[in-house]
């Protein structure tokens, strides 16, 4: 019932030219996007580049179980007090990317700069008028020539969309390591409701993103070799990138007759984001903590603070200075008295950063 539902928002934005490609494999037409550049079908998940070719070598990044992503969006929402919150719907997006593979050398060239010390006489009188001498430290700077070479190797990876507007997607982009990935399988994931994103990025432009991408890293590492980096040359090989589909789960839920968002990474498991209902209680409680801090900080700066400025005191300022930020303080409190909802993003641990780009000299 999900197939190829997907690009009916695409193709309604361009009503005027559907277009609409025919599956090689299986002889389904789909309709695709004129941004699209690799397209995968719908039906039996082949994918093809805009001029019909098979793409050779189609991985994807495996989810974790459609039962075990439920129980972790129902733990989520009740970790957020909001249990009664029922999911009625839940989908896998398979992101496009495409994993780069590089190898690369790079000569550099700078100055490294390091401080010495020296020592001066001074000759000073002391205090009975006797002429005496010290020897005083200073440093100096002192310049050296700095060249070397080092060999980097790994993968770049590149997002193979322009557009992404996926809930959550800033987070899963931020949390994504490829290097799990596995041959495609399209029987495994197409009763888990998934959606195959395609590429608006083709297999040339991201080598190109790579390289450029490559290149600044081999920079940024030669600039820590070194104080001031004159040159840095590198010699980049990139192979045929591999087309990468990533899962990227959301998921509604109806919470007291409203629809709120949420998404998981499929690779993790983890809930990356969620909007959670603000109940009514909770924004009254932050409404009357708001207001209390405010006539607080009225009474204690505004009148107590300039009754006691009038009687001459100089501390009337510092009294009026913190009601002031009182004031402003329990805006913090009131705002959320008008919020209907919150976000709550899941901490994004930084992943232990397996070792993925190898660099020896
Ligand atoms: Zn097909």
């Amino acid at each position: 019932m999900n197939q190829g539902s997907g690009y009916k928002h695409m193709s309604e934005e361009q009503d005027s030219q559907a277009l609409t490609m025919t599956c090689d494999t299986c002889g389904a037409v789909f309709p695709i996007s004129p941004e699209d550049l690799v397209v995968t079908c719908s039906y039996c998940g082949e994918s093809y580049d805009v001029e019909g070719k098979k793409i050779p070598d189609h991985q994807m990044l495996p989810s974790k179980d459609i039962n075990e992503i439920r129980a972790n969006f129902e733990e989520f929402l009740k970790r957020n007090r909001a249990e009664s919150g029922n999911i009625v719907e839940l989908r896998a997006n398979y992101i496009p990317y495409w994993v780069v593979p590089f190898e690369s050398d790079t000569h550099y060239y700078g100055v490294k700069t390091s401080t010495v010390t020296r020592y001066k006489t001074v000759t000073y009188k002391d205090s009975e008028g006797n002429t005496k001498t010290k020897r005083v430290p200073y440093t100096v700077t002192v310049y050296r020539d700095e060249e070397g070479d080092f060999h980097r190797s790994g993968r770049e990876n590149v997002i193979a969309r322009k557009h992404t507007a996926f809930y959550g997607f800033d987070h899963f982009q931020k949390g994504l390591f490829l290097d799990n990935i596995q041959p495609f399988d399209f029987n495994g994931v197409k009763e888990h409701n998934a959606e195959f994103i395609n590429a608006e990025v083709d297999a040339g432009e991201s080598q190109q993103n790579a390289y450029g991408r490559i290149e600044n890293h081999n920079r940024s590492i030669a600039a820590g070799k070194v104080s001031k980096l004159v040159r840095c040359d590198s010699n980049i090989n990139l192979q045929y990138p591999i087309y990468v589909h990533a899962p990227l789960w959301q998921a509604r839920y109806k919470y007291q007759g409203k629809i709120y968002k949420m998404s998981a990474s499929g690779d993790t498991g983890t809930v990356l984001k969620g909007e959670i209902p603000l109940s009514f209680a909770r924004r009254m409680m932050n409404l009357i903590i708001g207001l209390a801090i405010m006539f607080t900080g009225i009474i204690l700066g505004e009148w107590l603070g300039f009754q006691i400025l009038v009687a001459g005191d100089d501390k009337g300022y510092i009294m009026i200075i913190v009601g002031l930020v009182m004031m402003a303080l329990s805006f913090f409190f009131t705002r959320t008295a008008f919020k209907m909802q919150l976000e709550k993003s899941e901490k994004i641990k930084k992943p232990k950063k397996r070792k993925k780009n190898k660099e020896d000299n």
